[in-house]
């Protein structure tokens, strides 16, 4: 059994198992790289189309310290790259770059289970979409870590009520968060190589999650 993920919900579950789940046409492709924030590519849960109903229920996620402004902000940028990625092939992974002020300033299209956005020197943070709604990935976690100027990661399931998050607050200790992701790496590493146990791979990310909040890392 899949552990359930979903970690925030204030929909009816019933119309979103009615939700037709539908196996994306493309092929899997390869492992994602560095720099890519798609889950593993040939391993996971079918990925599943985006709806109008589902871009209706993404709901407000608040970090602390954050004013309600913001969080609308971010809820908007949420439906918004929802809204961009429905356009595109059921499985499309899309993300934009945001700064500090809510704007969008930059958005980009990705591919099956992946996509790869540039870093950029001013402060920002990372929203895109998980078309399988899963938690974050190993090469998300990378690029939150190896980014000085990404204070935050955030991904949206193509159910629209799934929201993952991580954010760097003042309390951010880069080294130790750094020094902890690398006792985990080899791990992940090994089940993408094998391309099996994705419960253990979640598991683990999971895991280091719960680490990262002794870090100064905000985990939503
Ligand atoms: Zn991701």
């Amino acid at each position: 059994m899949q552990k359930e993920r979903m970690k925030v919900t204030y929909t009816d579950d019933a119309s979103i198992a009615k939700a037709a789940v539908k196996k994306a046409a493309s092929t899997p492709q390869t492992l994602a790289n560095s720099g890519r924030y798609g889950i593993m590519n040939t391993i996971g849960k079918e990925p599943i189309a985006i709806t109008d109903e589902a871009i209706e229920k993404v709901p407000l996620v608040k970090p602390s310290g954050w004013s309600d402004e913001q969080a609308k902000n971010l809820q908007s940028a949420h439906k918004e790259l929802l809204q961009y990625a429905k356009t595109e092939p059921i499985g499309t992974e899309c993300g934009f770059l945001i700064d500090k002020s809510g704007s969008v300033v930059l958005r980009k299209t990705g591919e099956l289970l992946s996509v790869r956005m540039p870093d950029i020197s001013s402060e920002h943070m990372l929203v895109h979409n998980h078309p399988n709604n899963e938690t974050f990935s190993r090469s998300d976690i990378e690029s939150f870590l190896w980014r000085e100027n990404m204070y935050g990661v955030t991904a949206i399931g193509n159910d629209g009520f799934t929201v993952h998050g991580m954010f760097k607050t003042d309390r951010y200790d880069g080294m130790n968060a750094l020094d902890t992701y690398l006792g985990y790496r080899d791990r992940l590493l090994k089940i993408e190589e094998q391309k099996t146990d994705l419960e253990a791979y979640f598991n683990l990310i999971d895991k280091l999650m719960e680490d990262f909040k002794h870090h100064g890392i905000e985990v939503i």
